[in-house]
């Protein structure tokens, strides 16, 4: 990705995890993150206390970006937000740049969200495609390894920074807190002989952290996976335009941000189930009997129960807008280009059975 430093551990909420605590983000703390994400990055704030402020999102892009943070800065003025996490929903991002000023502009710390975006570039306007990860705009960004991810670890995740003294706190609060490093060892008469050299058994543990690390395992397939990433990416974004192409006459898909070139994570079309009169689950169901797997990214996460219980019942109508017409289509490296036809064929009977039953007669195009 191009950043200085990357640091692998055991999963993305993992990495979400370690860059929460490298910033040392605690219980007086808020953090903005936006309400269409997995649960992974809202809870990676709570699992070191602070308090999650949810930002809105984009109806048409589903991505948070300066507009959506920005009012979410306002509504919580008086409250000390300390970080914002932007999210690269599908694969896309808003522009950086300018999340970068705003968080400058109000002394915040930007961990990027980037599981959905490995192998996305933003293009600069003077012209640069600068990758995602590489970290000129934030402080650190977040990827994962899980299966359903551009590349598998089986499971695992990555922190990438241009930060020295975060990549030192990352890797030592991945490894239960501990340091070997004779020269940030605070104990010497423990540490050392009497002659000043470090005792070999020694080590110091001046904070407590985990257990996150990836195994050798993981690593072995992670290195492998590693090697096909461009082809993985330059095949999804195939697959993509195949389906922006045949899907046209028939549903859109997310909108597109100018600027960005995404490695598509998921493919997600957005359907007026309500003009089309038809419900998403029939649709769900349908494509399923035809053997399609498809799902909805994502419930906003303001809705989960948890979250309600905390912070009650909040109006944020992008994501409200961008959830309603959600599906997200099958996309994987491993598809061929008859695996889109089937699919679109799929979804335009899905849609039309319906329509032909007389209960709807129109599909929403636009
Ligand atoms: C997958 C994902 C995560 C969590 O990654 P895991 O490796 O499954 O822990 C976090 N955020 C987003 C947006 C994701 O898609």
């Amino acid at each position: 990705m191009g950043a200085r430093h990357a640091v692998c551990c055991s999963s993305g909420t993992a990495a979400l995890h370690l860059a929460a605590l490298a910033l040392e983000l605690g219980p007086d703390d808020h953090c903005v993150v936006p309400t269409l994400t997995f649960l992974a990055t809202a809870n990676a704030a709570r699992y070191v206390g602070a308090e999650v402020a949810f930002a809105d999102v984009d109806a048409d892009t589903g991505l948070a970006g300066v507009a959506q943070f920005e009012a979410a800065l306002d509504r919580c003025a008086d409250r000390n937000v300390k970080a914002i996490f932007p999210v690269h929903l599908n694969g896309q991002c808003a522009d950086p740049a300018a999340l970068a000023e705003l968080a400058a502009a109000r002394g915040l710390r930007v961990v990027e969200d980037a599981c959905h975006a490995l192998g996305t570039t933003w293009r600069t306007a003077s012209g640069d495609d600068v990758p995602v990860g590489s970290c000129r705009y934030s402080d650190m960004a977040v990827f994962s390894f899980h299966p359903v991810k551009a590349i598998a670890m089986g499971e695992g995740g990555m922190i990438t920074t241009n930060d020295a003294r975060l990549d030192h706190r990352l890797r030592r609060l991945r490894s239960h807190g501990m340091t070997r490093d004779p020269d940030s060892f605070q104990q010497h008469d423990l540490a050392f002989a009497a002659d000043g050299t470090p005792n070999p058994w020694y080590y110091e543990m001046p904070e407590v952290g985990f257990n996150y690390r990836a195994n050798d395992i993981q690593c072995a397939l992670g290195l492998s996976q590693l090697g096909k990433l461009d082809r993985f990416v330059a095949r999804r974004r195939a697959l993509a335009a195949r389906y922006d192409e045949l899907l046209a006459p028939l549903v859109r898909p997310v909108t597109r941000v100018p600027d960005c070139r995404p490695a598509w994570h998921i493919y997600v079309v957005a359907i007026d189930y309500a003009g089309a009169g038809v419900a998403r689950g029939d649709v769900m169901r349908r494509l399923r009997d035809a053997g399609i797997g498809t799902q909805v990214h994502y419930l906003p996460v303001h809705l989960q129960p948890y979250y309600r219980g905390r912070y009650g019942d909040q109006a944020l109508d992008g994501a409200g807008r961008y959830y309603a017409r959600a599906l997200t289509l099958p996309l994987h490296a491993g598809m061929d280009d008859s695996d889109v036809d089937r699919v679109v064929d799929a979804l335009r009977a899905a849609l039309r059975r319906h329509a032909d039953s007389g209960a709807g007669d129109r599909v929403e195009t636009a």
